[in-house]
């Protein structure tokens, strides 16, 4: 049998109603032939709701039972799309993450698949059932108890799904009609793309737009999954939504295709350190000790460059972090400065920021548009903080007020309304 896994994120399962018409996407494709693994999401809402109780009973909460508490809102509506599929007569059961069992590491919070094994699932098939409804974003460590994969980590679950059990494609159903070339909801402007390349996809989940968890794209680079963005509010079929795919396959070639933007940053700058061989690593070792993501770094220079003749040169460094991790940040920074490692005169602390991306593979091969992006940008009179690059991004902190301008005026300049 030929086998679709369809995901449904979490306002495509957000009440009875919504359930039933989930179920109907699932009917048609099961009417048309297919298996089908269903993986569901919670309730929109939801895990929101679990995080927010476990956070009110303990602060610095056991990372395993917050698993246990926020994985459930997964398994109730696994259960609940079962039991839809049955009274629409159509054979299908719920699997929770230890059921299959979804294998995965003990990084609570942030596990990573190890391994999927089919055997319990393609035996029910073989005994006549049609569809798998699995809870996403969820496994079982091997110490047996319950894990998640991060925020989003349903999308994740879906391509792992995908590619273990060799399915044709796999979609993902969701409140948006597909990739667009900014998030929608932020720029009316936003285009929807027909296709765009999985290293782009890859660059855009990672800067910020949450339509596909970033794990799940690079999954389904590695293996190779068709993977699908698509509306489940709207009628669709084969050719509806956004296909992410290689490279080869897109004929449309622009520069820069898509604009992603983050809220969740902060800015960390460090006065008066010394400018001598090994600081940076005397900062960003003990970052790196205490689980702080270092994304964008900037070190002046000093008035005089660190050699023989200039031993005392000082400077500063700025670095920006996810806006959850700068208290562990800057506890850090105060311990190494305690310790003697390190020395600063002050460490200011900026979480009004956010960072907007211009991605392109595009940009491999043409010059210029940085140029482009520093000038709409200036012509909005938007300060820019930090800039990093690579090879198919630039990104810029600036300050937060001026993200949905800076979106805006990037995604004009970069004419991305236009195909
Ligand atoms: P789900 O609950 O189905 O997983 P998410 O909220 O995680 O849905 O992801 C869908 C949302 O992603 C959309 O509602 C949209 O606001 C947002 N989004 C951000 N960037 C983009 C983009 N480039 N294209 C489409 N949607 C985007
Ligand atoms: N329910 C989880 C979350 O809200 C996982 C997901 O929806 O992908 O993050
Ligand atoms: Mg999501």
């Amino acid at each position: 049998m030929p086998l679709l896994v369809m995901k449904f994120g979490g306002t495509s399962v957000a009440d009875l109603a919504r359930i039933e018409n989930a179920a109907k996407k699932v009917q048609k494709e099961v009417d048309r032939g297919y298996d089908v693994i269903v993986i569901v999401s919670a309730m929109s809402g939801e895990t929101n709701r679990l995080v927010g109780y476990v956070e009110g009973t303990s602060k610095l909460y056991d990372a395993r039972e917050y698993d246990a508490v926020v994985a459930a809102g997964e398994n109730v509506t696994a259960g609940l799309v079962a039991l839809r599929l049955q009274e629409m007569g159509i054979p299908a059961r719920s699997w929770q993450g230890w059921q299959v069992p979804i294998n995965t590491t003990a990084q609570h919070g942030s596990a990573r698949f190890v391994s999927i094994p089919r055997d319990n699932i393609d035996a029910k098939f073989a005994e006549g059932f049609k569809v798998a409804v699995v809870a996403g974003f969820q496994g079982v460590s091997p110490e047996g108890r319950v894990t998640t994969l991060g925020r989003g980590g349903s999308d994740t679950t879906a391509v792992a799904f995908a590619a273990a059990f060799a399915a044709e494609r796999c979609d993902i159903y969701t409140d948006v009609d597909g990739v667009y070339t900014t998030d929608p909801r932020v720029s009316s402007k936003a285009r929807k793309l027909d296709k765009i390349a999985f290293e782009e996809m890859l660059e855009l989940a990672s800067l910020g737009a949450k339509v596909l968890q970033t794990r799940s794209v690079e999954l389904a680079m590695r293996y190779k999954v068709r993977l699908r963005v698509l509306s489940s509010f709207e009628d669709t079929d084969e050719n509806s939504g956004t296909l992410v795919c290689d490279e080869e396959e897109i004929m449309e070639s622009k520069v820069v295709s898509g604009v992603a933007f983050s809220r969740e940053e902060a800015k960390i700058t460090l006065f008066t350190i010394e400018d001598r061989p090994g600081v940076a690593s005397a900062i960003f070792g003990p970052l790196a000790d205490a689980g702080v993501n270092v994304d964008m770094i900037v070190q002046n220079i000093s008035e005089k460059d660190y050699d023989d003749a200039h031993p005392g040169a000082v400077t500063d460094m700025t670095f920006s972090c996810p806006i959850n991790q700068v208290e562990r940040a800057k506890k850090a920074m105060e311990d190494a400065k305690t310790a003697g490692l390190i020395k600063y005169d002050e460490l200011i602390i900026d979480t009004d920021v956010a960072k907007v991306s211009v991605v392109g593979i595009g940009m491999r091969s043409h010059a210029g548009v940085a140029a482009k992006m520093f000038s709409s940008l200036s012509a909005e009179n938007i300060n820019i903080k930090v800039i990093s690059t690579s090879e198919i991004k630039i990104s810029v902190l600036i300050d937060r007020k001026y993200m949905e301008l800076a979106v805006q005026a990037l995604h004009d300049a970069f004419e991305l309304d236009k195909a």
